[in-house]
């Protein structure tokens, strides 16, 4: 045998050996060979399937099923035929394809498009859905945030620069100063960090550096510093680094701290240590660029009434007015007449007022607003409860002497809406511990007597439930 015959012969050889051990497989519905109809589904009794049959199978009994003419459980009861699933193998060959096709995606999306940044009425009616009351902030800050990612989208450094929208809020506790930049995050979906300004001090001196609220915020955004680059940073109880006054010592945590924030409001480089709060030599620093960080201060600012009336009345003595003096004593709306001077009398210095050019007022909360709170935001705390015992079938309402009884005792506590949620837990625990026992309950109405600790709830058997009071929450 010649060499080319016996190569001939062993190749023949080689693809019989090969032939015997892998025989090709067919559909066994459209009889197509595997390298013809590409991959087949191999299926119990040596039954093989390309995907474009199963495709049309599936279709078939889908179509069948809006039909009427095929229930899902009548394919479990047909003789001869025994269901596998089938979807989860289909979910799994597309699933890889459709991750990479998202990430590249997410990859292609800029950080921020003008397009994308809701108009001012939509972040109010936004805000609106989880706020209650706080018409005026919410207006001021829609137009703030609104302006300020316009201005980071579209990046001009032309001779019109637009100024940085920091902000300053100025209300009692409780009232809403946390809650409102917290939905405003979510909302336009940046990083936010909130830091407490009396934790700040000085560098070099025992309390977090002022840097430290950065660092706070690229952990917020994962450690990416685009992302934290476009982020918002809350300091709250901004009031509590108010220059103290009559002090002869040097004043680390409260007028040095105004002082280290100047050049991050302004916007400047700051290195940061990623994945820790506090620079050392084992932390990796990264360089953070502030210029594109929406700042809002919060505070409650105790006193200012009294340093604002007492401007009024300075300027009310003079001439034609000077008999008015009590004017403002009872004034509801006295704070809103803050003024820069007024701030800069409480002990904030006129560089770090200037680098907050909005600042704006909310008011106290009002017992009708509580119970507003308690019912109407979208993830309401009464919600929230009745959400829970629908869990167990049973219907929960407040009648409504029951929650201004709430409301009143919340605005005892001078803690704003926070003492609300205290509160109800403190009556919703007997309820919540006594109702699972006793299946045949279908219906608690909490009443102003179970409140003001005068009677119980009202109690219905299943059955017997009454239809929702019309004033109670029917959500
Ligand atoms: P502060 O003004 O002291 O920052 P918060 O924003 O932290 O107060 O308010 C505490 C809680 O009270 C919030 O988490 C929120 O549930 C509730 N709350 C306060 N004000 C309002 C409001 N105006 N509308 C709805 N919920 C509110």
């Amino acid at each position: 045998m010649t060499d080319k015959y016996q190569d001939e012969f062993t190749e023949g050889e080689e693809n019989g050996k090969k032939d015997t051990h892998e025989p090709e497989k067919f559909c066994s519905l459209c009889h197509r060979s595997e390298h013809v109809a590409g991959k087949l589904i191999d299926l119990p009794n040596h039954i093989h399937i390309c995907s474009d049959c199963m495709q049309k199978s599936f279709d078939m009994m889908n179509q069948q099923m809006n039909n009427g003419n095929l229930n899902y459980s009548d394919l479990f009861h047909m003789p001869g035929i025994s269901m596998i699933d089938l979807t989860g193998l289909q979910n799994q060959m597309a699933q890889p394809k459709k991750k990479a096709e998202e990430k590249r995606e997410k990859q292609q999306e800029p950080v921020l498009d003008l397009k994308k940044i809701p108009a001012p009425h939509k972040i109010k009616a936004t805000l609106d859905e989880y706020v209650i009351g706080q018409e005026y902030a919410k207006k001021v800050m829609s137009v703030a945030v609104y302006n300020h990612y316009k201005r980071v989208a579209t990046d001009t450094m032309d001779e019109i620069e637009i100024e940085k929208s920091n902000m300053l809020m100025i209300g009692p506790t409780g009232c809403g100063k946390t809650y409102l930049v917290k939905t405003l995050a979510k909302l336009l979906d940046v990083p936010l960090a909130i830091a407490d300004a009396t934790s700040l001090t000085e560098a070099g001196y025992i309390g977090d550096d002022i840097e430290s609220v950065v660092s706070k915020l690229l952990a917020a955004a994962d450690n990416d510093v685009s992302k934290a680059e476009h982020g918002i940073i809350f300091i709250d109880e901004i009031d509590k680094i108010a220059k103290k006054k009559n002090t002869n010592q040097r004043d680390v945590s409260g007028e040095a701290v105004q002082q280290g924030l100047l050049k991050l409001l302004e916007g400047s480089e700051v290195e940061v240590p990623v994945g820790a709060n506090s620079k050392n030599a084992m932390v990796p620093l990264t360089t953070v660029n502030t210029k594109n960080i929406l700042f809002i201060c919060g505070g409650a600012f105790p006193d200012l009434e009294n340093i604002i009336k007492e401007r009024l009345n300075k300027q009310a003595s003079i001439g034609f007015y000077a008999d008015l003096k009590d004017k403002y004593d009872n004034d509801p709306h006295l704070l809103e007449k803050v003024t820069v001077e007024d701030l800069r009398a409480f002990g904030m210095i006129p560089e770090f007022i200037g680098r907050l050019p909005i600042i704006f007022t909310l008011n106290g909360l009002t017992e009708d607003m509580l119970v507003k709170i308690l019912r109407e935001p979208k993830n309401a705390i009464l919600k929230q409860y009745q959400k829970l015992l629908a869990l167990d079938e049973v219907k929960l309402e407040f009648d409504e002497g029951a929650l201004h009884a709430i409301a009143a005792k919340a605005l005892e506590k001078n803690t704003g809406a926070r003492a609300l949620r205290a509160i109800l837990e403190e009556y919703m625990l007997d309820i919540m511990y006594e109702i699972p026992k006793d299946d045949s309950i279908g219906q608690v109405i909490i009443t102003r007597e179970y409140i003001e600790g005068t009677g119980g709830p009202q109690i219905l058997l299943r059955g017997q439930e009454v239809p929702l009071l019309e004033t109670a929450y029917q959500g």
